[in-house]
């Protein structure tokens, strides 16, 4: 897809992908969902979230990060004052996996290009993986979200860091040191830095996928 599309190209691009997207039946999760969540914000953001496929309340009501979860993602982004609506959230895959079960590989795969398809048109600086899913699936890793959380890499010309799922977070209350919580706090400050600190012109060199930028 064309990078340096004009904003009414790219707002065209981006209503036929939306389309397409939910009107797809490419899985057999399209079988049983009640919604196709497309993911919601802004599609001009610095900076995507994606997490690993929508729950009950995202599947009733076709937005993404909805629910306890959703509403703990957005005090964790506004703690550095980040607003919900000035990035863009979405899952790996767009539809429910019936009883909040791990997507399939081939399910991600095949919704794989629509998520490609956003990323091309939205072109962030920094993509944060929420959880184990979406960071071994875009990092082609079988390390956990444990041993890889807050640590930078670099994909595809974009800085990408992943962080604890905010369910895990709600399951973990504690904030002690070393706790999930306070962790999720380090990283989303060290987000947040990053942001700051990136120019908005300046993307590192593409290749060097799941290369990491911490050393
Ligand atoms: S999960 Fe993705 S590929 Fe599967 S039906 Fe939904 S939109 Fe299509």
């Amino acid at each position: 897809m064309n990078a340096f599309l004009s904003s009414a190209n790219k707002e065209e691009a981006w209503t036929a992908l939306e389309e397409k997207v939910k009107s797809c039946t490419r899985c057999g999760l399209s079988a049983s969902r009640k919604s196709v969540v497309f993911g919601q914000g802004n599609k001009n953001s610095r900076l995507v979230l994606i997490g690993e496929g929508p729950g009950a309340e995202e599947d009733e009501q076709g937005i993404a990060f909805v629910g306890k979860a959703g509403r703990l993602l957005t005090q964790i982004l506004s703690s550095v004052g980040i607003q919900r609506e000035d990035v863009f959230i979405m899952n790996i895959v767009k539809c429910r996996p019936p009883g909040n079960r791990v997507p399939s590989p081939d399910e991600m795969m095949a919704c794989s290009p629509f998520l490609e398809a956003q990323l091309a048109l939205i072109r962030p600086e920094i993509v944060v993986c929420l959880g184990n899913t979406p960071t071994r699936w875009l990092l082609r890793t079988s390390e956990g979200i444990t041993a890889l959380r807050g640590r930078w890499f670099q994909w595809r010309g974009i800085f990408l860091i992943p962080m604890f799922h905010p369910s895990y977070l709600l399951r973990n209350e504690s904030r002690k040191k070393g706790s999930p919580k306070e962790l999720t706090w380090r990283d989303i400050n060290s987000v947040k830095e990053k942001l700051d600190g990136l120019k908005k012109d300046f993307r590192p060199t593409p290749g060097a996928e799941g290369k990491n930028t911490d050393a």
